[in-house]
C-alpha cells in the first residue's frame, strides 16, 4: 500500500466510526475542555467536519515529533511520512480527525493539560475505536504512541 492508499484508508475509518454509535455514545459522555460547546454541539460538528470532505494530503519528511499539521483556511494537511509510513491507519485516522476539529474552530495549549480537549479526544476516540474494528485486518505490534502537532498555526 502507497503513502496515498494508506491516508484515504485512513480517511474511510474516519467515515465509518463516526457513523458507530459506540462513537457517538463516548463523545457524548466524554467531558471535554477548552470549549464553551456542549457535546451535542461537538458531535454535530464532527460530524459536518467530514460531510465537507477530507484534505488533500501532503507529505514532508521531518525527525521531529511533529506528526502533521493544517493552516487554517488550507484544505491541505501534511503528514511527515516519519509517522505515516509506520504507523497503522486507525492512527492515522487519529490525528485526521484531530486536524478536522482544528479546522471547525477548535483548539488546544500548545503543551500542558491539551488531552482532554477537542481536537486530542476526538482523536483518541476514533482511534481506539478504529483499533478494535479494523487491527484484525494487520499483523504486528503498534508501534508506541506518539501524537504530536505543533497546534494551530496562523496563515
Ligand atoms: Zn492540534
Amino acid at each position: 500500500m502507497n503513502l496515498n492508499e494508506k491516508y484515504l484508508e485512513a480517511c474511510g475509518i474516519v467515515h465509518a466510526v463516526i457513523q458507530k454509535d459506540v462513537f457517538t455514545f463516548i463523545v457524548m459522555e466524554s467531558r471535554f475542555t477548552e470549549t464553551k460547546n456542549t457535546n451535542k454541539e461537538i458531535l454535530k460538528d464532527v460530524k459536518t467536519a467530514v460531510s465537507n470532505g477530507f484534505f488533500e494530503f501532503e507529505h514532508f519528511h521531518s525527525e521531529s515529533d511533529v506528526f502533521g499539521f493544517v493552516i487554517p483556511g488550507m484544505k491541505k494537511h501534511w503528514i511527515n511520512t516519519l509517522y505515516l509510513k509506520h504507523y497503522p491507519s486507525w492512527h492515522i485516522a487519529g490525528h485526521i480527525v484531530h486536524e478536522l476539529m482544528h479546522a471547525m474552530g477548535y483548539t488546544h495549549k500548545r503543551k500542558y493539560k491539551r488531552k482532554l480537549s477537542v481536537p486530542y479526544q476526538m482523536g483518541e476516540i476514533v482511534r481506539h475505536i478504529g483499533k478494535f474494528t479494523y487491527a484484525k485486518k494487520y499483523n504486528g505490534n503498534e508501534r508506541q504512541f506518539r501524537f504530536s502537532d505543533p497546534g494551530p498555526i496562523e496563515a
